[in-house]
């Protein structure tokens, strides 16, 4: 080790232990902020009732209370989506008895608008093995039907290509019915032409024989959603940014009831960036630190894709970009998208949660295209993307409620992520 490394290494020990007085994270905070995102308010913060909007306007609030900036005075930038949403009635009955939405089913993301009764006919292995059961599959008289699948019972199938053609509906039916062991939710930016219906393994018979359903799904082609961008000035290198992202959008609702939160995906990384902007208000960072909040993350990165294409500064100031999405946990550690792509920073980072013993592991990945950094990482531009690990089942359902969030190691994560950052400044 030469000189000048000793020297640093030694002034990020002392800066890992000296305990600052300006030390800002608050849970209480944070809670409430997540709170405030997850209300039936924000609508889901996605696709009905303005529920992205409003949580736009929410954050810029916030980010005038804290005292960080808006570049170019706009905090927002807006963009268009095409968006197949869910504002009205989407109700499902069967034997009488209607499904509760979210809870019991949930349609797939690109239905299309459907309402009737319709005989139902099972799908099982003996319908895609056997070759006269399966040709009869191709009746004209079977175009008015819904089909029922359950992948479970098919998955000793021989014909797997048969399968495949039955699951892309080649029977040119009304639609399908999977039974399904979890329902995980997402957003489209597509219509499908056929009804896709997923139940919950154990809510109905799978040798049901009817189905009805009212499902008023509308294809909108130019939604209006908003990136939210902030800044704090750096004292020594302002034209050098550190930049924080953590999209803030969530799925909306799917028909009047089923709310769709997102608390632990992606309230909590909302919280965490406004929790480092209060951080930064009250330490001056070295270099500049930009906060964006990106929209239509779930509706396939719509947003930082739509940011890195149009951006508001010039994309060569970043020195370093940190994602944050699913922040909540922790108790199992923290994954590192990007970690075998900058070894030194990934060093670093490792080294500080030995030393202050924050998080249990830290797994590194390698890229992936699973969250706000990835269009950044395409521009070469140097990204982390940080989701910590727990118990926490809820992903894109009806449960990840603000009742359920727990922030085991907030602050340990909050401190690392911190500690972090000014070691790149
Ligand atoms: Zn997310």
């Amino acid at each position: 080790m030469n000189y000048f490394c000793l020297m640093k290494f030694i002034s990020l020990l002392l800066s890992l232990f000296i305990c600052k007085a300006s030390f800002s994270q608050d849970k209480a905070y944070v809670k409430n902020i997540i709170n405030q995102l997850t209300s039936d308010e924000m609508e889901g913060r996605g696709y009905v009732k303005d529920g992205s909007k409003k949580a736009a306007d929410f954050i810029v609030k916030e980010l005038n209370n804290i005292g960080v900036k808006a570049l170019n005075n706009q905090f927002l930038q807006e963009f268009y989506v095409p968006i197949n949403k869910f504002e009205f009635d989407v109700e499902v009955i069967v034997d009488d008895t209607k499904l509760r939405p979210g809870i019991e089913y949930i349609v797939a993301p690109e239905c299309p608008a459907a309402h009737g009764s319709y005989k139902i006919i099972k799908i099982d292995s003996a319908t895609v093995d056997n070759p006269l059961l399966f040709k009869k599959l191709s009746k004209k008289s079977n175009r008015n039907k819904m089909f029922l699948v359950d992948k479970a019972e098919l998955k000793n199938t021989i014909h797997k290509e048969q399968l495949s053609w039955i699951l892309n509906n080649g029977m040119n039916s009304k639609g399908l019915v999977y039974i399904e062991d979890k329902l995980t939710w997402s957003a489209s930016q597509r219509v499908e032409k056929y009804v896709e219906i997923y139940i919950k393994r154990g809510i109905v018979s799978t040798y049901l024989k009817e189905i009805t359903f009212n499902i008023e799904s509308e294809f909108v082609n130019g939604y209006p959603l908003n990136n939210v961008i902030g800044k704090i000035q750096g004292a020594e290198k302002p034209d050098s940014f550190i930049v924080f992202t953590a999209h803030y959008d969530h799925l909306g609702k799917m028909g009047r009831e089923a709310i769709f939160p997102g608390a632990n995906d992606n309230a909590g990384g909302v919280a965490m960036l406004l929790d480092l902007a209060k951080y930064y208000i009250l330490n001056k960072p070295k270099c500049s630190v930009i906060f964006i909040f990106f929209a239509g993350e779930e509706l396939g990165l719509t947003g930082s894709n739509y940011f890195v294409e149009k951006p508001t500064f010039n994309l060569n100031n970043i020195k370093f970009l940190i994602n944050l999405d699913l922040v909540t946990t922790g108790e199992k550690g923290v994954t590192v998208v990007n970690a075998t792509s900058h070894a030194k920073q990934f060093d670093t980072l490792v080294y500080i949660n030995k030393v202050m013993e924050y998080l249990p592991i830290i797994n590194p990945r390698s890229n992936a295209a699973n969250s706000d950094h990835y269009p950044f990482t395409l521009k070469k531009i140097p990204a982390f993307f940080f989701y910590l690990l727990g118990d926490y089942p809820y992903y894109h359902d009806v449960n990840d409620t603000y009742d359920k969030i727990k922030l085991l190691k907030y602050e340990e994560a909050f401190r690392l992520i911190k500690q972090f950052s000014n070691t790149l400044m």
